[in-house]
């Protein structure tokens, strides 16, 4: 399999122009993470409202294009949903990432898709889902505080 087939456009693209890139204010909850294999980081932020939507997924930092493009597709994916739901998909998310789940799985989640590809290579699977570990964490650290 050419590695050409793991940066498809929808990946690539997201890795240009990330969504919801930049750091939030003092409302929200930050993680920062990495993975040392690759040498990505991120920072990762999360604004859960009173009535526990995750209104607001922001987050910064620097690496490979698949761990780049899995947090910017999942800032999209996750933002104005209520914590139930965000929970569901993430869960969802890491779980076909480990196998443990159909890869259609994604398919019901927008540009997740693109990311199916990836899970045929474990070291870029840590790429893919250090985002994902990312927002658990701050979604969990948040609840803590409030
Ligand atoms: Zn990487």
């Amino acid at each position: 399999m050419e590695l050409n087939e793991l940066y498809q456009d929808i990946i690539l693209d997201h890795y240009k122009h990330p969504h919801n890139f930049g750091e939030g204010d003092s409302s929200f909850t930050n993680v920062e993470l990495e993975n040392p294999v690759c040498g990505d980081h991120i920072k990762l932020m999360v604004y859960l409202n009173d009535e526990n939507i995750v209104k607001e997924v922001k987050f910064t930092g620097s690496g490979c294009a698949i761990s780049m493009a899995s947090a910017s597709i999942m800032t999209d994916e996750l933002k104005g949903k209520p914590l139930s739901e965000v929970q569901q998909i993430i869960e969802d998310v890491l779980g076909s990432m480990r196998g443990e789940k159909a890869a259609e799985t994604l398919d019901e989640h927008g540009d997740l898709a693109a990311l199916k590809g990836v899970m045929k290579f474990p070291v870029r699977v840590k790429c893919a889902t250090l985002a994902w570990h990312a927002v658990k964490d701050a979604i969990a650290k948040s609840k803590r505080n409030t």
